[in-house]
């Protein structure tokens, strides 16, 4: 009777689980007259899949029927599963043998779950289980199907696999193998989240190797490859596990040093990566020494989101660069004030160039003892129309860096080319014009090729023209445009005639050996040395060594900065040739030249010691 029972209600699960129950049902009626109990028999005993009668009226579970499918994929028969506890049979993988018999105690109406079918073998298969319950009088019985779902299982994992290896992918730099930009955007806000949780502070370090564009362009793109593999290895062993390194691209990393508490750590980090790279790296055998600068924003000191600490590490960054290279600075508001004011120059000055606000003075070089003008110097000047007068101090810089200098270097060339044409013509005294040129210019431009044009379309000699770099732009190892170093950009700008001369001479490298080497003709002592040449012993010690050595190499002197008689002598007395300064003679434009180009002394009698105001005024 009881199987009966069991036989009938297991029947009705079946009918509302099977659609394929109805049309088999209506067959059977129709074909064998069997009776709906049997057709339900058939069901049960033919299905595919495993099914099984469990009572849920005691606690125990049991297994009231199971059917073939079910018996053969366990390896057990029924009677075994009859005397066996329902979680020996479904439990998860290793997990929680409960999860079936958890929702079988919720006596749900309907029940759907996947979970691990353990056979007699011990071979655990993926099985999803669903059926109904079923209340016959006081008894709750379930009537469930099982179906194997070890396949689909295999293929999620595949998918799974794949989407990390996706996932994995798209978070990681392929060269380096550090996590990317993604990354970090997916990782940085969490970061931030948990130093605000626990108040900790959090350094973010934003670093660019320097000069690494000359190394890819010199060396090549797989030795590029090679060095920033290197760099990647040594910054991750600088750090600590939680620390998050990524690779920005190009040759930017970011480090984020979680829970820092006291700014030493950082010095220490950003001293370990930067000693860690100082080392050479031996690429296919070479050794290649690189450096980076790095920058550091603080949270919550300077920002209090990713973006803010980015811009702010890239701001200091740059400070870093700006002074030098190879070394870290700390984000500081001063810094993106700079930076800010360096941005508005940056747009008004490609407007000044438009608007035709940039104009050239000029400034006499004067022989000391005769006072004739020997040489115009052509100084820069922009005349902005609400800030007024901004002296070249405050945007050549800015101009290199943005490589504006290149057509503002070809606008001041061009205005003193045809000045010196407009004088010849004009039957003034021809003296040579001395034009500034930044390392930059050198570099990008073909200046003798444009120097070569501009003297040709004008009809002057290039030997009018003085061109006066500066001891960094002589030293600068990168290598110009087609590769070419930038002894050899002079030695052709010297092939067409003009002369070479050092600017602010004793600030650079100062080294004497290469004054004969480069062949300059002459050299400018930076002001600095003569402000207090008079008084300062060391300076004046300096100021007639460089005098007396200039001497013995055939090279020509001017100081520069003379603003008073005391210093014109004291230059005179240790035998400088030339001077110029504010004293003798002041910058001005092309129409209030006339008076230094009548090719007699400068009429001295009435010049008064300057006064630094002057230094302010821009002419
Ligand atoms: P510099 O080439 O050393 O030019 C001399 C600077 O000293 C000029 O400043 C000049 O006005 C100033 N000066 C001359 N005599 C005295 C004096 O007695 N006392 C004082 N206090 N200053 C004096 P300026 O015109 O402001 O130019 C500053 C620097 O800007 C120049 O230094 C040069 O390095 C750069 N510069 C100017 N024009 C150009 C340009 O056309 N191209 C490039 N690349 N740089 C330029
Ligand atoms: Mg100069
Ligand atoms: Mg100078």
């Amino acid at each position: 009777m009881v199987a009966f029972v069991n036989r009938f209600a297991l029947g009705s699960a079946v009918l509302a689980l099977l659609a394929l129950a109805i049309p088999l049902w209506r067959l059977g009626r129709r074909r064998s007259g069997a009776g709906v109990l049997g057709t339900y028999e058939a069901v049960f005993a033919q299905s595919p899949h495993g099914m099984l009668v469990v009572d849920s009226s005691s606690n125990s579970f049991e297994i009231v029927d199971a059917n073939l499918a079910l018996q053969r994929s366990l390896g057990y028969d029924l009677e075994e599963l009859r005397q066996m506890p329902l979680q020996r049979i479904f439990s998860d993988d290793g997990g929680a043998p409960e999860a079936l018999l958890a929702q079988l105690r919720e006596t749900p109406a309907r029940l759907l779950i996947e979970t691990g079918q353990r056979c007699r073998d011990e071979r655990l298969v993926h099985v999803e289980i669903s059926g109904y319950r079923i209340d016959v009088g006081a008894r709750s019985l379930f009537a469930l199907t099982t179906r194997d779902i070890t396949m689909r299982r295999r293929v999620e994992a595949q998918l799974l696999e794949k989407q990390h290896h996706l996932d994995h992918l798209a978070h990681h730099d392929q060269l380096t193998g550090l996590p990317n930009r993604l990354f970090l955007a997916a990782h940085l806000p969490g970061a931030i989240d948990e130093a605000k949780r626990t108040g900790a502070m959090l350094a973010v370090l934003f670093l660019d190797l320097d000069r690494f564009k000359h190394i890819n362009d010199s060396r090549g793109h797989a030795t590029g490859d090679k060095l920033l593999k290197a760099v990647a290895q040594r910054i991750r062993s600088t750090t600590r596990t939680d620390d998050i390194v990524v690779r920005m691209g190009g040759d930017e990393f970011i480090v984020v040093l979680k829970s820092v508490t006291t700014s030493d750590q950082i010095n220490e980090t950003a001293s370990r990566i930067t000693d860690a790279l100082a080392a050479p790296v031996l690429i296919d055998g070479r050794p290649l020494v690189t450096t980076a600068s790095i920058g550091v924003s603080l949270f919550p000191r300077d920002g209090s989101n990713m973006g803010e600490l980015l811009r702010q590490s890239d701001t200091a960054m740059y400070q870093a660069k700006d002074r030098g290279r190879n070394n870290f600075q700390l984000f500081s508001p001063v810094m993106e004030r700079k930076l800010k004011e360096r941005i508005a120059v940056e747009s008004s000055l490609r407007a000044a160039l438009q608007a035709k606000q940039l104009d050239v003075h000029y400034q006499p070089i004067v022989d000391i003892e005769s006072h004739r003008v020997v040489a115009l110097e052509a100084l820069v000047r922009w005349r902005h129309p609400t800030h007024g007068f901004i002296p070249p101090g405050r945007f050549v810089a800015v101009a290199e860096e943005t490589g504006l200098i290149v057509p503002i270097g070809e606008f001041v060339l061009e205005h003193a080319i045809e000045d010196a044409a407009r004088w010849r013509a004009s039957g003034a005294a021809a003296v040579p014009i001395s034009v500034n040129i930044s390392a930059v210019q050198l570099q990008r431009s073909d200046l003798a090729a444009t120097i070569a044009r501009l003297t040709r379309t004008h009809g002057v000699s290039p030997g009018m023209l003085q061109l006066e770099l500066t001891e960094s732009a002589l030293f600068q190892r990168r290598e110009g445009r087609n590769g070419e170093s930038s002894q050899d950009a002079i030695a052709r700008l010297r092939e067409l005639g003009a002369r070479i001369a050092i600017d602010d001479f004793g600030t650079g490298y100062s080294s004497l050996s290469y004054l004969k080497q480069w062949r300059v003709d002459y050299l400018k002592i930076d002001r600095s040395f003569v402000r207090d040449l008079v008084t300062d012993m060391s300076d004046l010690a300096i100021v007639e060594a460089i005098i007396a050595m200039a001497k013995h190499l055939n090279i020509e002197v001017v100081a520069e900065g003379i603003e008073g008689w005391q210093q014109l002598e004291k230059l005179r007395q240790l035998g400088c040739p030339y001077a110029q300064g504010f004293l003798l003679a002041r910058p001005v434009p092309y129409e209030q030249c006339r008076g230094y180009l009548t090719g007699q002394p400068l009429d001295l009698t009435c010049q008064l010691p300057v006064l630094h105001e002057l230094e302010a005024t821009g002419s």
